[in-house]
């Protein structure tokens, strides 16, 4: 499969069949924090970047084979997935060929276009992202092309939240020193209540960032800042890994296909794919040592990851 990947288990949303509908890192914003790699196509221009009917194709192909129970369908890109033209095509598939959620990840910076805004409508979780409501660490933190204001960014978000009839998860990565000084924390704040998400979800660099300078938030840092926000919030960072159950052995492809996408530590691929860590341990050093794959470190931990440069949002 080409546009297809994992099911991944998801702390947030269960078994999640991937989409990753672009073919390269397209996207109007170039985060510090970005754990896919440099934007080589930083634009607001709205286009068919992958053939729509491949993707439906596949789509239809997973359907018809045995596949596991899968809890939800999750779109995202390498890049920002709303740049793609034929996103409301996908969302309105599955949501006519299966029964499952259609969850969108976004960084939510195309929502003042009432198109998007449409097209989103039949999905069941829509995760946009707002990691600062001021124009100075807006800048530095997401880096957008010139095409993106971030007045429209927010009033796009509050108009998405008066209309969309599903769940709204507004997510906040908070890198030290960047965004989240007191005043961007007050911005935040203020902002949040006018969009009046269903949940926020605050996190902070935990993979390894495409510049070295976006440093992590300790949870302690975390939890003191969620106490200021209203609402249902919580902490999505991944401060300590949770006990995992029912074990399955080491699968190379699926491995090898997680990390084309983000590069992951031993542990996370145990997390996201149900694996015995031993196992993927000895996995890992197998094909670090016939180079299919290199490693990183990065706040201690090691990071393994393909020569491939595509990866998602
Ligand atoms: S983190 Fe998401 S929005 Fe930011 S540059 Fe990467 S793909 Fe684009």
């Amino acid at each position: 499969m080409k546009y297809l990947f994992g099911p991944v288990n998801s702390r947030r949303l269960g078994l999640s069949q991937g989409i990753d509908v672009l073919p390269a890192k397209i996207c109007n914003f170039n985060c510090i924090y970005c754990e896919v790699g440099a934007t080589t196509r930083h634009t607001c221009d709205r286009q068919e970047y992958s053939p729509t009917k491949e993707i439906l194709d596949e789509i239809d192909t997973l359907l018809a084979g045995e596949h596991p129970p899968i809890d939800v369908f999750t779109i995202t890109a390498s890049g920002e997935p709303t740049l793609h033209s034929g996103l409301g095509s996908i969302i309105n598939h599955i949501k006519h060929t299966t029964n499952k959620p259609v969850v969108i990840l976004t960084n939510g910076s195309l929502l003042h276009i009432a198109e998007i805004r449409s097209e989103l409508m039949a999905a069941d979780i829509v995760i946009p992202s707002l990691d600062s409501a001021r124009e100075e660490s807006f800048r530095k933190i997401n880096r957008p092309a010139k095409c993106v204001q971030l007045a429209d960014i927010i009033s796009g978000l509050c108009s998405f939240s008066r209309e969309f009839p599903g769940k709204i998860w507004l997510e906040i990565l908070l890198v030290k020193g960047i965004n989240d000084s007191d005043a961007d924390i007050a911005a935040l704040v203020e902002t949040t209540r006018k969009i009046r998400p269903d949940r926020i979800q605050l996190n902070t660099v935990v993979r390894p960032p495409l510049e070295s300078y976006a440093a992590p938030m300790t949870e302690h840092e975390l939890k003191k800042i969620a106490r200021q926000f209203a609402g249902q919030i919580e902490i999505i960072a991944d401060f300590a890994k949770r006990k995992r159950h029912h074990l399955r052995s080491a699968a190379e492809p699926e491995i090898l296909d997680m990390l084309k996408r983000r590069p992951c530590t031993a542990p996370d691929i145990c997390e996201a794919l149900n694996l015995d860590l031993d196992q993927v341990e000895i996995l890992l050093n197998k094909l670090l040592r016939n180079t299919t794959l290199t490693s990183i470190t990065h706040a201690g931990k090691i990071y393994y990851q393909t020569h491939s440069e595509n990866t998602v949002t």
